[in-house]
């Protein structure tokens, strides 16, 4: 039988691309990996791997005497189910269902052995197989049903999954009624079915191996783009990833006609905290400000560290009287979130500069306003909250 499948004919060249694909993505993905050690790269080698693997086995050698050599071979097309869809499960860092899919190898490999060797029929073999792999590929469709998809690769793999969902549990069923069942292995190997299965199949592997690569080239630069943006030690956003979204924001604020408030949060005396204690504690106090701004901000709040130990809080959506009341939850709460870091003696105040803005308003002049509203509020005595009033009345009586 081996000897019959290594003829050199059309046949033989066709056996050669599966596991030829499949050996040159293994290898793509486990050099990603090496770079990126990220455990979904890791399981797309895997599966990359497993599929090279148990077509090799399929098409070109036996391993095993006689028709069980047929075992590691399908094995290893549910193998690669299973770790294919643990790559893209992952991806999202949602759970992998590995009992389902284990379940799923143990019916599907028990009627597959069933039909090997206690009622020889190649047709049911195939469908036991195939359609256990269907079923693990209609679990990535399962998984990722619910969530967000962002960016189109996330909608590009989700259709990936379901269409080899459909391509495994409908192509069997299709192509052995029109077929027919087979006589022999040999007559199975060279049937049109066979190879629709290794063309189509290696069509699926290419796409899907792309399409990750692509989600992998992405998450890299996404997360780039995070450390560019964020400040480490508040866990906020730093200057420049500030004044990105910030200015993203202000756009949207336009097209939905929306007010939006500005505040700048300055840490008090710090400059007497840090020379008095030490740029430990500056830190941690910085490191607490952060985390209790996350903590208590609205949804929707754009927060960054814009300077040493000062803050700018963007709210969409917020007029005076909510930025208000933002700005004085993170004043009065500072100090309690201060406590579980410091001795909370040598917790700072803040003064808070609010400026509203109308729709249109630019983050610049927004920054302005806010800058001198805190400048007030360090003036009349630190520890409070001021909101920045635009003086039309201000400006006449300095005009006249
Ligand atoms: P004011 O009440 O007027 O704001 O006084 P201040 O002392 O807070 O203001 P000043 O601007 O004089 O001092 C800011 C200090 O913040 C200076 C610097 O030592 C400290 N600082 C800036 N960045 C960091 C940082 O990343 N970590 C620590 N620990 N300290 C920082
Ligand atoms: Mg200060
Ligand atoms: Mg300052």
């Amino acid at each position: 039988m081996g000897a019959e499948s290594g003829s050199v004919n059309g046949q033989f060249f066709i056996s050669l691309l599966n596991p030829g694909i499949g050996l040159l993505f293994a290898i793509a993905f486990f050099l990603l990996w090496l770079n990126r050690r990220e455990r979904y790269v890791a399981y797309a080698a895997g599966a990359y791997t497993a599929s090279a693997l148990a077509f090799l086995i399929q098409d070109v050698g036996p391993v095993l005497p006689m028709e069980l050599q047929r075992l590691p071979a399908n094995l290893g097309f549910l193998a690669t189910g299973v770790l294919f869809a643990a790559a893209i499960i992952k991806r999202y860092d949602l759970p992998i269902p590995w009992r389902a899919m284990g379940v799923t190898v143990a019916v599907s490999i028990t009627v597959f052995l069933w039909f090997l060797i206690g009622q020889p029929d190649i047709a049911a073999r195939i469908l036991s197989v195939s359609v256990g792999a269907g079923i693990i590929a209609a679990m990535i469709v399962r998984s990722l049903w619910p969530i967000d998809k962002p960016y189109l690769i996330d909608r590009v793999l989700f259709w990936v999954a379901a269409l080899s969902a459909l391509n495994l549990i409908i192509r069997p069923v299709v192509l052995l009624s029109l077929v027919g069942g087979f006589d022999n292995y040999v007559g199975f190997q060279q049937s049109v079915y066979w190879t629709t299965v290794q063309f189509s199949q290696a069509m699926v592997s290419i796409v899907a191996a792309i399409s990750l690569m692509v989600a992998v080239a992405i998450d890299q630069i996404n997360e780039l783009r995070r450390q560019v943006d964020d400040d480490n030690l508040s866990g906020l956003l730093n200057r420049r990833g500030f004044e990105t979204q910030a200015n993203t924001a202000l756009r949207r604020c336009i097209d939905e006609d929306c007010p939006v408030a500005l505040m700048i949060a300055d840490l008090d005396h710090f400059k007497s905290i840090n020379d008095n204690h030490g740029h430990a504690v500056g830190d941690a106090i910085i490191a607490a400000f952060g985390a209790h701004v996350r903590l208590i901000g609205p949804p929707g709040m754009i927060a960054g560290r814009i300077g040493g130990e000062e803050f700018a809080l963007l709210v969409p959506g917020a007029g005076i009287e909510a930025a208000r009341r933002l700005a004085e939850a993170v004043r009065k709460g500072l100090a309690a979130a201060c406590a579980d870091r410091i001795p909370a003696r040598l917790c700072p105040t803040t003064s808070i500069g609010i400026a509203i803005g109308a729709p249109g308003t630019s983050l610049s002049a927004l920054m302005a306003d806010a800058d001198q509203a805190l400048y007030e509020a360090k003036r009349t005595g630190r520890n409070r909250v001021r909101a920045f009033t635009p003086k039309p009345v201000r400006l006449a009586a300095n005009g006249g």
